[in-house]
């Protein structure tokens, strides 16, 4: 069965909106920093006509936002989908911010798009966007000033195709990018790390709701890069997963579906929902099977008031950016599921983004157990430093993980005499 679960009215603006609010009422921020901290520094947004095999020039839109700078150089992901505009990468620069705050690594926050679907394109045709759109937003990019990433629809390949295109207007400069490949001064241990972060999420937070690892089971939205990678981790630890969907289509199996055969089966080109020993359901189905972990990892919006009251969890650790609306948060805690929010629950692509960038201006590289070992440290400090203010305010994981990210911004910026 295929087709494609259904999105929230409510946008990730929205979303990111909601939630600022929330914790900057809490802090009581006066009106002037919260419109300092709402407002991105700046926003690009560029032509990119490309020529594609049919001979005709189609003109995508691409989008660069820098959200604040007060903490470092601006580092978000690059999202290539059809439907990114300026309203979803405004909101997932401004998370950025917060994140890399939340678990205290040396950044702003930024994010950038196209809105172009990868999937429809040949590699040929990938690598001619990715190269033209790099050469339209260079001018605003830097080791020093701002450093894209993979995000959906984008990946290591696509990377080393923006270090290449930099690399000929400034010289070879690895560090202008990460999440590159191996080959190219990418990091050991950057492509596993969003999926490993979450699953080092899901450890902290399992004795909290009586959950034993190897006795877990869980179900995953979105098989990419950090479902996949979120999903073999957990099987790594004897867990259990039940369900999982794509944009293709979902599966369902009590018995269990094995994520690495699942992960070589769409290597090879094959779709979610023909991989054999597992009953395909449709998409919104994937909801209400009963699981102890859900982890949503494909977009923005996707567990919303329509549909929240189907889930089935204890808990929810949030891989993709956004996947939960304000009022599904709301029911979802009503039913006492406990839930590690998507700034904190994702971070672990950008911290080893940070460990790459780092090695890159060092010319160093570090061993795999070294990346994973340094990425646990972090994810696990921010988790207690998360969950030790949720309980002294007596608030959730979301609201004290906003809290903790826009205080570090304001004392950053207040020390930098931006504001006072
Ligand atoms: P990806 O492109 O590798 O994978 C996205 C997956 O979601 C694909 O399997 C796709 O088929 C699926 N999908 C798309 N629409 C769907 C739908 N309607 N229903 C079910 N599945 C659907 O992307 P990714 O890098 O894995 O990112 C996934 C999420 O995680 C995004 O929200 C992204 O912002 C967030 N995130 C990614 C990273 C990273 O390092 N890649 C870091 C932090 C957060």
């Amino acid at each position: 069965m295929s087709g494609t679960a259904s999105r929230a009215e409510v946008s990730n603006f929205e979303i990111v909106e909601h939630w600022f609010n929330v914790a900057a009422d809490r802090l009581e921020l006066r009106d002037d920093l919260r419109a300092v901290l709402r407002t991105s520094y700046r926003e690009v947004q560029v032509q990119v006509p490309v020529k594609l095999s049919d001979d005709r020039i189609h003109v995508f839109s691409g989008f660069r936002v820098q959200h604040n700078g007060a903490r470092g150089p601006y580092k978000g992901g690059i999202r290539f989908h059809p439907e990114v505009d300026l309203d979803e990468v405004r909101a997932l620069a401004e998370l950025m911010t917060w994140k890399t705050a939340i678990v205290g690594i040396p950044y702003g926050g930024a994010k950038g798009g196209v809105n172009v679907d990868p999937h429809a394109l040949s590699k040929q045709e990938l690598q001619t966007v990715s190269r033209s759109f790099l050469d339209k937003i260079e001018k605003v990019l830097g080791p020093n000033r701002d450093i894209p990433a993979p995000d959906v629809g984008t990946d290591a390949q696509v990377m080393a195709w923006l270090m290449d295109e930099y690399g000929k207007l400034h010289g070879h400069t690895p560090a202008c990018v990460t999440g590159k490949p191996i080959e190219l001064e990418g990091s050991y241990g950057r492509e596993a790390a969003t999926g490993r972060g979450v699953v080092f999420m899901f450890r902290e937070a399992a004795p909290l709701v009586d959950l034993v690892p190897s006795e877990t089971t869980f179900a995953v939205q979105g098989f990419g890069n950090v479902g996949s990678w979120a999903a073999r981790l957990m099987q790594q630890l004897g867990a259990k997963l039940v369900a999982v969907s794509d944009a293709s289509g979902a599966l369902h199996s009590a018995a269990g579906i094995d994520a690495e055969a699942l992960t070589s089966h769409l290597a090879e080109g094959g779709k979610l929902a023909e991989l054999p020993d597992a009953e395909a359901i449709a998409p919104d189905d994937l909801l209400g099977v009963e699981c102890d972990v859900f982890i949503p990892a494909a977009l923005g919006g996707m567990i919303h008031s329509d549909n929240a009251d189907r889930l089935r969890c204890k808990m929810i650790v949030e891989g993709a950016n956004s996947p939960t609306t304000p009022a599904a948060d709301e029911i979802l805690r009503s039913k006492g599921v406990y839930i590690v929010p998507d700034v904190m629950a994702n971070a672990g692509g950008v911290v080893v983004s940070y460990f790459e960038w780092v090695q890159n201006l060092q010319h160093f590289r570090w061993d795999e157990r070294e990346v994973n070992d340094r990425l646990g440290r972090i994810m696990r400090k921010a988790f207690r430093e998360v969950s030790a203010r949720s309980k002294a305010t007596g608030t959730g994981l979301r609201e004290a993980a906003f809290e903790l990210g826009i205080e570090r911004v304001v004392d950053a910026a207040t020390v930098r005499g931006y504001i006072s």
